[in-house]
């Protein structure tokens, strides 16, 4: 891959890197990994944990594995490992062969287990799940020993063996680690480290019975894939004892070492598998890839770059504490990309014809700019004629005098084309404006007049000749309130106006050629995408991917 992940923002991860290369305490290598569960698809703030372990890993010439956590069969499936795959390879992170699984080590998990109840630091439990939480103690009181911690090594060792074998029930038996049950830390009062599942594995299918729980899988598997730095989220920080207390406990093939950061929050969606599955199994999107999700696949199809993401995760920087960021960080991610990179081309989203009365019954072609500010993206030639669409909102019959646009008796420039002036305005019997009629003045072709005359208003255009119809998506934020999850229901924040549809535009012919997921400048409306899935040449759909900030000024100067 040739894409840098830029970590230019100075960062705490860095330094401690830094330390640690000055110190060679990592033997002067640094190790990353993004480890997923794959539950679900990946989201913006995965996307931020890519970002810094790949860039870590790229900045300081070490090497960064993509690690599936699937130690949980129930909720983990196939079509989320590809999901994940496919994510994470258009965000640009380059994982070489270092492609794992956790259920790949599931044979050394075991291994390490059996060694912990040899040292008689782990004993097989029969308390069940109600109970083992209730002689866990709470934060003001000390836990209690389950009866069975005691148990002979002999006997433990035996059980643990028929919970692999498949001879229990699940939760009959678990595993724990035997730490102490009066830790002021919770995850320290004998955690369980093993359950039984009897469960069907999307990769393992049935042959283990039991599955390790994640804190005794993760630091083990980081071990194993001699990962000096094991980055996370902060709601992890009360777990790095126990992390520490499985490697130091075990003779393992690298000691790692977990550092926490501030996890991503955005305003005005979920950033959660579990609420996100909600809302595409309950149908509130279309899918996991709907273009309101905040999702990799949503954000892909929204018309979202790879590079606008990793800028964003850029800008956003890595921290110690929560924030919550505002989403048009993200969108102004987009709109600084796009703007350097998407043709611009002109397509009228709500249009009203106009009849240019004195234009002869011919069609010309005018060359309009591909990109005003890089000449180098060219030119192109559009077609103009007897009849064009404008925007309906760029004509007022009752105009203010600070209506730059079109209005009764008024001259605007099309750009690229002529000036023209209102002279009639045609409605039907219901009083809707159905056409405008129009004169343009043969002297201003390209839109300046010969005579220096002001003209300060300039609308864009498509000519009826030619013109493409089009389905245009418009999209709002997902939710209506900035943190959903605030509220009581947080569903009932949903934004049922989040989707819009129209039927109506009428595109520039040069868009014919537009290939699914292409993106381009609809002048003075935003930047919009070919949809990726349901635009094709017969039937073209674009989804408005950002709006531009500033809706119409810029043009005309
Ligand atoms: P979710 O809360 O969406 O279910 P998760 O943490 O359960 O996320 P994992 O698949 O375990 O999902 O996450 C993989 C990695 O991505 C973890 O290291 C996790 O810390 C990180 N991650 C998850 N959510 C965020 C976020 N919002 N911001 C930054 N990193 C995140
Ligand atoms: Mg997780």
């Amino acid at each position: 891959m040739t894409d840098t992940i830029n970590t230019s923002s100075s960062n705490f991860i860095r330094r401690i890197i830094e330390d640690d290369l000055a110190s060679n305490s990592t033997g002067g290598k640094v190790h990353t990994r993004f480890p997923p569960e794959p539950n679900g698809y990946l989201h913006i703030g995965h996307a931020k944990s890519i970002c810094i372990n790949y860039g870590l890993a790229q900045e300081f010439n070490g090497s960064f594995n993509l690690r599936f956590d699937d130690t949980n069969p129930e909720k983990e499936e196939v079509e989320y490992v590809e999901s994940i795959i496919e994510d994470v390879r258009w965000l640009g992170a380059n994982w070489k062969s270092r492609m794992f699984f956790a259920s790949d080590y599931f044979e050394q998990l075991y291994q390490y287990a059996v060694e912990l109840i040899r040292q008689d630091k782990a004993y097989v439990d029969e308390l069940n799940a109600e109970k083992i939480r209730e002689y866990r103690g709470n934060l003001t009181e000390p836990g209690r020993n389950s009866p069975w911690r005691n148990r002979d090594v002999a006997e433990s060792l035996a059980l643990f063996a028929r919970m692999k074998q498949g001879d229990f029930e699940d939760g009959q038996y678990v595993l724990r680690a035997k730490i102490d049950m009066a830790s002021p830390n919770l995850n320290m009062r004998d955690p369980v480290i093993y359950r039984i599942r009897n469960a069907v594995h999307h990769r393992t299918g049935d042959s283990w019975k039991i599955y390790p729980m994640y804190d005794y899988a993760h630091c083990l598997s980081d071990a194993i894939e001699h990962i000096t730095h094991s980055i996370c989220t902060l709601e992890f920080e009360d777990h790095r004892p126990l992390y520490d207390w499985v490697l130091d406990n075990l003779q393992t093939p690298s000691r790692p070492h977990q550092y926490e950061f501030a996890r991503l929050n955005l305003d005005y969606t979920v950033l959660s598998k579990r609420k996100l599955i909600e809302l595409v199994k309950e149908s509130f999107v279309s899918g996991w890839n709907d273009p309101r999700m905040p999702t990799l696949s949503g954000l892909r199809r929204r018309g979202y770059t790879p590079s606008s993401i990793r800028n964003f995760c850029d800008v956003i920087g890595v921290t110690k504490n929560d924030t919550r960021i505002d989403p048009v960080i993200l969108e102004n991610a987009l709109r600084d990309d796009l703007g350097e990179t998407a043709q611009r081309v002109m397509a009228v989203l709500n249009p009203v014809k106009v009849v240019i009365e004195n234009y002869p019954d011919t069609t010309e072609q005018l060359e309009a700019q591909n990109h005003p500010q890089k000449p180098e993206m060219g030119t192109r030639m559009i077609p103009f004629g007897k009849v064009i669409y404008i925007e309906r909102d760029d004509f007022m019959e009752d105009a203010p005098k600070n209506f730059y646009r079109l209005a009764p008796g008024r001259e605007v420039r099309l750009r690229y084309a002529y000036l023209i002036t209102c002279k009639e305005v045609i409605k039907n019997a219901q009083g809707d404006i159905v056409e405008l009629h129009c004169t343009y003045d043969p002297a201003t072709r390209g839109g300046n007049a010969p005579d220096g005359r002001k003209v300060k208003g300039t609308i864009h255009w498509v000519a009826q000749v030619g013109a493409i119809e089009a389905e245009i998506r418009l999209y709002d934020r997902l939710f209506t309130a900035p943190i959903p999850e605030k509220l009581d229901d947080w569903k009932s924040a949903f934004n049922q106006d989040s989707s819009q549809i129209l039927h109506t535009a009428m595109l520039e012919p040069s868009l014919a050629q537009a290939k699914p997921g292409a993106a381009y400048q609809f002048e003075r409306l935003g930047y919009f995408s070919a949809d990726l899935l349901d635009h094709t040449s017969n039937r073209p759909v674009f989804n408005r991917s950002v709006t531009m900030k500033d809706t119409w000024a810029k043009v005309s100067k």
